[in-house]
């Protein structure tokens, strides 16, 4: 069926990968409907690192130079002990001549207003989506909200994060994402007085980064190996006793925020990897359908990825959906599962606990640092050596 009117699309969730898609597809003159369940946005997290490949994603939807402005990062960048001596090296610069664009660190909030600038006010609906039809070649898709109302649509996007209703109701024999072993913390500090060192600190089954913002202020973030649903009331204490006796600034960076001011999170992972990120008129991206650890700071970038070639193929195809989102999973699915199982694996060695397999994990990065000086970069180069799909 092809659309001889401009083409529906109704976005579910106001998310990094839900406002990509919204603007992607705005652009190629869909009329777009964003439903968010929690109106005015909240941010979810405090900062977001835009890899090289979410930036040329953004490039595809007009809004990567505004976040390439927010760069900070300079100098170098390290891997160190909890100590303090360092493993390994590498340099804003090196990052940019591998990858041809920067990283940038950015609050949520700045990324989410970046893609919310380009779409006509009234895209963005307030709606908690409880149900998805899929549809078919011959009938539309449809979502009905708890609040009563149905949208019908030639497409529906599902990108409504890690505990998504529509990836339920579209791959209902999907099993729940799993607990990865590892809790997070994570927030916004003033810049310290001693020196900032960029980069991350590795212990056992913890880690610890520090970035600095453009703003002066600094992101930081930190993991630790333990059970899920754990809740201690005062969350600035249980970071400072889990990093206790880390090098500076780490305490400093802790205690300079409230403990309201500090998100914590257990992660959990899409381990078994979807049969498709579609059904019948509804493609899903994001943490929707493949979530994954933190530790490669991909899950955004991924999103990116999966909005701007989903329109990208809509439109190889001439917006007719049931023909489009096969390709479209044909093409994200074996990249976004490399990507996920990547991450996972990088997590898990920064989750090793005993301390001779610290040890021995600590010597081949510093004894291969000393042999490659973009040792650090290299794993990284499928990741975001990453171009948009050609639209035609
Ligand atoms: C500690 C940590 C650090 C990270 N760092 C990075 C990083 O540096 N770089 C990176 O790329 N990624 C990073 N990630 C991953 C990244 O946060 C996620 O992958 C990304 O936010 C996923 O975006 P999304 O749009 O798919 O989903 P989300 O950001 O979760 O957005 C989903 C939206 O859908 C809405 N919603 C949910 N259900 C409904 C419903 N039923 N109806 C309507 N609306 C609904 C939600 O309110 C929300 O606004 C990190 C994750 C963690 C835990």
């Amino acid at each position: 069926m092809r659309a001889s009117r401009r083409p529906t699309a109704v976005v579910v969730g106001a998310g990094i990968g839900g406002l990509a898609a919204a603007c992607a597809l705005h652009r190629d003159g869909w009329t777009v409907t964003v439903l968010e369940k929690r109106l005015p946005i909240e941010p979810v997290g405090a900062g977001i690192a835009i890899a090289p490949n979410g930036l040329r994603a953004l490039d595809t939807i007009g809004v990567g130079d505004r976040i390439r402005q927010l760069a900070a990062i300079q100098g170098s960048a390290a891997l160190r002990r909890p100590d303090g001596r360092i493993l390994a090296t590498t340099s804003a610069d090196a990052f940019r001549v591998r990858f041809g664009d920067p990283m940038v660190l950015a609050t949520r909030a700045a990324v989410l207003d970046a893609l919310l600038a380009p779409l006509p006010s009234d895209t963005l609906r307030a709606g908690t989506v409880v149900d998805v039809d899929p549809g078919a070649a011959d009938r539309p898709a449809a979502v009905t909200t708890a609040e009563g109302d149905r949208f019908e649509a030639d497409l529906v996007v599902g990108g409504d994060g890690i505990r998504s209703t529509v990836r339920r109701c579209v791959l209902p024999d999907q099993p729940a994402p799993r607990y990865a072993g590892f809790t997070t913390w994570r927030a916004i500090s003033p810049m310290p007085s001693s020196p900032l060192t960029v980069g991350e600190t590795w212990g056992r089954g913890r880690i610890f980064g520090a970035m600095p913002l453009a703003d002066e202020r600094v992101y930081w973030y930190a993991t630790a190996n333990r059970p899920a649903g754990q809740r201690l009331a005062d969350l600035r204490a249980e970071v400072l006793a889990v990093f206790d006796g880390w090098h500076a600034p780490i305490p400093d960076l802790i205690t300079s925020v409230s403990s309201d001011a500090i998100l914590h999170l257990d992660v959990h992972w899409t381990a078994t990897p979807p049969p498709a990120l579609h059904r019948g008129r509804v493609a899903l991206l994001g943490d929707a359908v493949h979530a994954m650890t933190p530790n490669l700071g991909q899950g955004g970038n991924q999103a990116l990825e999966d909005a701007v070639d989903l329109a990208a193929v809509l439109a190889r195809h001439d917006a007719v959906v049931t023909t489009a989102l096969p390709q479209y999973t044909a093409l994200r699915l074996p990249r976004t599962s490399a990507v996920v199982r990547k991450s996972r694996r990088m997590g898990a060695m920064g989750q090793w606990q005993s301390r001779p397999a610290v040890g021995l994990r600590d010597t081949v990065i510093r004894l291969s640092a000393r042999v490659s000086s973009d040792f650090a970069l290299v794993p990284l180069d499928g990741v975001m050596g990453w171009r948009p799909v050609p639209r035609s």
